[in-house]
C-alpha cells in the first residue's frame, strides 16, 4: 500500500500543493518553498509557475 500524502502549502495565498515528503516543514506546517516558510519576509513568491503568493 502506498500512501501519497499531499497538502496545500500552508502559505495562505499560495495555491501550490506539496507532498509531505518534499515539503518544507515549519511549526508543524508544510510549505512549498523556503520563502513561504519564512512568511515571505525576504522573498516574494515561491518560484512556482502561476503562483503569486507572498
Ligand atoms: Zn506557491
Ligand atoms: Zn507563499
Amino acid at each position: 500500500m502506498t500512501t501519497v500524502t499531499t497538502m496545500k502549502c500552508a502559505c495562505e495565498p499560495c495555491l501550490c500543493v506539496v507532498s509531505i515528503g518534499d515539503a518544507i516543514q515549519k511549526d508543524g506546517k508544510y510549505y512549498c518553498s523556503q520563502a513561504c516558510a519564512n512568511g515571505h519576509s525576504e522573498e516574494k513568491g515561491c518560484g512556482h509557475e502561476g503562483c503569486n503568493c507572498g
